[in-house]
């Protein structure tokens, strides 16, 4: 009986000194691109208008982007993030950052966009081109102020319509349509799509291939090396729950680890009989 306890007891001890040796390396190193790869954070709606799971307040906004500029951090443009992921990092500045939003709400312009021009950084736009004029988003006037100005912009599809809800022939017209429309308004390539919900299938990522994108990032929680399949790159989600200043903080930081925790919680959720486990996993 004792020998099992002292057993139990050193696997426990064990499992502690891996889990902080683990955190005090991503503690350490989330500030270094090359260790813990290039955090990409994605955001939704900026305003204080809606209190939706999609919803960041302005102020909140404005304290997380301050941080970053007083922390060092850059934000980067696509170009440059491309040149990162090919593996040239002689443009790329200390603790580099993408900052993306979804959607294409007319807050990032009204709010986020005059935020970001406050502390010097840039974002990018994914437009879901058939609602770019609604009510609630972005014209193409705003779309082009923007542009003009160092905001970058990328797909979304035509209608957001999850991509693996569509036969082949209308996947191929949402994600060419949409680079197209991007393409006309602003002069310049779309290399880039955010797939709506973060849905996708190999038949996704092929198709998504063909229409000439050459990035697609989905909303799974995690950082992006050179490595990873140019197609399905994680991204830190800026929604989803109370995003308070801590959330950040720690989904900054620790990116890869929250991320394991999202997906273990998300795990357990997905069982009846496991579901209280999955309440014992936090959602960080
Ligand atoms: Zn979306």
């Amino acid at each position: 009986m004792k020998k099992i306890c002292t057993w139990i007891l050193g696997i426990v001890l064990a499992f502690i000194v891996l889990l902080s040796g683990a955190l005090i390396y991503w503690y350490f190193a989330s500030i270094n691109y090359h260790l813990t790869g290039m955090p990409v954070l994605n955001y939704h709606q900026v305003n204080n208008k809606f209190h939706t799971v999609l919803t960041m307040k302005p102020e909140n906004f404005e304290e997380q982007i301050r941080y970053l500029s007083e922390n060092g951090y850059h934000s980067i443009t696509l170009e440059q993030f491309e040149q990162y992921m090919e593996g040239n990092t002689s443009n790329l500045p200390d603790r580099p950052i993408l900052i993306t939003f979804d959607d294409g709400y007319v807050d990032n312009y009204e709010y986020a966009y005059p935020i970001l021009k406050k502390y010097n950084m840039v974002g990018t736009i994914f437009l879901i081109t058939d609602f770019v004029g609604r009510p609630g988003y972005l014209n193409w006037d705003q779309v082009k102020e923007m542009s003009n100005a160092g905001m970058e912009f990328g797909s979304h599809t035509l209608s957001h319509r999850p991509l693996d809800s569509f036969n082949r022939a209308d996947m191929r017209h949402e994600l060419v349509g949409s680079k197209k429309a991007v393409e006309w308004h602003l002069n310049r390539p779309c290399d880039f799509i955010a797939f709506p919900e973060g849905k996708f299938t190999d038949t996704v990522l092929e198709e998504t291939q063909n229409a000439g994108y050459k990035y697609g990032f989905t909303i799974d929680a995690g950082r992006d090396f050179p490595w990873d399949n140019p197609y399905d790159l994680d991204r830190i989600a800026m929604f989803e729950g109370p995003i308070s200043f801590e959330h950040f903080r720690f989904r900054l930081t620790f990116s890869a680890f929250s991320a394991f925790l999202w997906k273990t919680h998300k795990f357990f959720e997905h069982m009846e009989f496991t579901k209280p486990l999955a309440n014992c996993i936090p959602e960080p």
